[in-house]
């Protein structure tokens, strides 16, 4: 049987990846592939609300059901920081190796080194349904980079569910408590829950 395309809201190709891995009941493809540029800004305070202005954007453009997805790295001895300017908390958007580099700095000589990422996803209907979930996941930043997997800040998180860093856990053993699969299984549940469906 084919299986449903599911628009998702991104040009980050690693989260396209990673949904696509754990949405496996779907053809997940990207806005750019369904012809949508998707320059949107990402204005919101939270986010959820950055991840609604993208997948409205993407909605509205391509006439679609879109998916969007909003995450980042809260880091509590920075009071939440990177949190939604994780992208771009160096200055650069993007720019990972830097990202990191300056969150290692910025925890230089702190004790409490707890930190979790969140992750809301949005899914915008053409008739203005909107349904959204959020999910998080705990650890604590290392002193040093352990392993070079993931992206992000993946190599310096090092996850209380599985006991090692995101950086050499694998693709499966990443996506069984990361923050992205537990707000898509919360969607899926509103999902249901609504009576829509895709
Ligand atoms: P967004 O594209 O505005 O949602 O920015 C997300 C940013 O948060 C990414 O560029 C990463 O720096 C960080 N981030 C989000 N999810 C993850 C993850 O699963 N692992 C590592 N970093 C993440």
């Amino acid at each position: 049987m084919e299986k449903i395309k599911l628009v998702v809201a991104t040009g980050n190709t690693h989260k396209l990846k990673e949904i696509a891995e754990i949405f496996t009941q779907f053809e997940v493809i990207s806005q750019k592939q369904a012809g949508f540029a998707g320059d949107v800004e990402e204005t919101g305070k939270t986010f959820l609300e950055n991840a609604l202005i993208k997948a409205r954007a993407a909605s509205f453009a391509l006439g679609c059901i879109a998916l969007a997805d909003d995450s980042g790295l809260c880091v509590n001895a920075l009071d939440g920081a990177p949190g939604v300017f994780s992208a771009r908390y160096a200055g650069e958007h993007g720019n990972d190796q830097q990202n990191r580099a300056l969150l290692l700095k910025n925890l230089q000589g702190k004790k409490d080194r707890s930190a979790y990422f969140q992750c809301a996803v949005a899914l915008v209907f053409p008739d203005g349904t909107e349904l959204c979930a959020e999910g998080k996941t705990h650890g604590e930043i290392l002193t040093k980079e352990v392993g070079d997997g993931g992206f992000g800040y993946d190599p310096v998180f090092q996850s209380a569910d599985l006991q090692k860093s995101f950086g050499v856990a694998t693709a499966q053993e990443k996506n069984s408590v990361s923050h992205r699969f537990r707000a898509l299984t919360n969607l899926l549940a509103t999902l249901e829950k609504s009576g829509k469906s895709l």
